[in-house]
């Protein structure tokens, strides 16, 4: 019998393996339409911990991760039993983990969150009177706690591709142009980027952002986040000056190596069903991980319905 194959595509995928995908989409968007999906086989064409969440989301289907090298710098930067160890010396609070980690790490968390609703969950959170720790992406919880003036403790991870904006390189590139300018940023960047920044968002919230601008045409538009939603971007309003944000003087040049592992040949391959099975991960494990994503996903169904 012929088997139904359904392959996600991450954003930051280049544009070639887009064109495979049934769904384009960032995080949140992926796990929902995995979660959904009537697929014997779903390949994610994105990272590690993207695919171990489509297949707790959706145990029945064959995940196929299409390089087993897909990592991603805040999984590896996470060692689980000193997470572990943080995590138990804030007992009376709650552990908010974003979804960049892996299924280990959910399995100790109470929520996940993404860029898309961390901010109104943590919000929520404080609102009932909770204490909040927050893990693994000290940037992100870095501007949560400078913006709304949380006291969270961090762990300390950090996405290897924002975590190259910089200031300086930014001040550079703004000197230079001599007419209107915007930054609009992902809260995985570092916090002098994200302060100068007039947009702080999702990779979606900033696809939107660039969606509905309706400022000066002429403006230079900065993107401080992975250089493949800046195709995204270009196709939706191809008359706008989008440039990704500098890491050094004249670098538009920052990309995640893990998720352009994706290559054409190996997406073609774990569509015939080769490729890194998400196989390894036990029923218990699983349980202990699909708790905190589900009180993610009925948070967004209520607050974003
Ligand atoms: S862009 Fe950063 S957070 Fe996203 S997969 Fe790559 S290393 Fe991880």
């Amino acid at each position: 019998m012929t088997k139904h194959v359904v392959t996600l595509a991450h954003y930051y995928t280049q544009p070639e393996i887009q064109h495979m995908a049934d769904k384009v989409g960032d995080s949140l968007e992926l796990s929902l339409y995995a979660k959904e999906a009537k697929a014997d086989i779903i390949v994610f064409a994105g990272v590690r911990f993207m695919a171990e969440t489509a297949k707790i989301l959706n145990p029945q289907a064959t995940v196929i991760l299409p390089n087993a090298g897909s990592t991603c710098s805040l999984v590896t930067q996470t060692d689980i039993k000193a997470l572990k160890n943080w995590r138990e010396s804030y007992p009376d609070h709650i552990h908010v983990s974003y979804i960049n980690s892996s299924a280990e790490h959910k399995a100790l968390s109470d929520w996940i969150v993404t860029s898309r609703n961390v901010d109104d969950i943590i919000a929520h959170l404080y609102a009932e009177g909770k204490k909040v720790i927050f893990s693994p992406d000290r940037n992100m919880g870095g501007y949560l706690n400078y913006q709304y003036h949380y006291d969270m403790p961090l762990w300390s991870a950090v996405c290897e591709v924002h975590d190259k904006f910089n200031e300086t390189a930014l001040n550079e590139a703004f000197v230079a142009i001599n007419g209107e300018k915007y930054l609009i940023a992902h809260p995985e960047s570092p916090l002098p980027v994200l302060k100068k920044a007039d947009y702080v968002g999702s990779t979606s919230g900033m696809l939107n952002w660039i969606k509905q601008f309706n400022g000066n045409q002429q403006a230079v538009i900065f993107v401080a986040t992975e250089d493949g939603i800046l195709y995204n971007m270009g196709l939706a309003r191809p008359e706008l000056d989008l440039r990704q944000a500098p890491i050094y003087a004249g670098c538009q040049c920052n990309s995640c190596p893990y998720m352009k592992m994706n290559t054409i040949e190996a997406v073609k391959l774990a569509q015939q069903g080769q490729g890194e099975p998400i196989d390894y991960l036990s029923a218990t494990q699983m349980d202990a991980a699909r708790l905190p994503i589900e009180r993610m996903l009925k948070f967004s169904e209520r607050y974003y319905a």
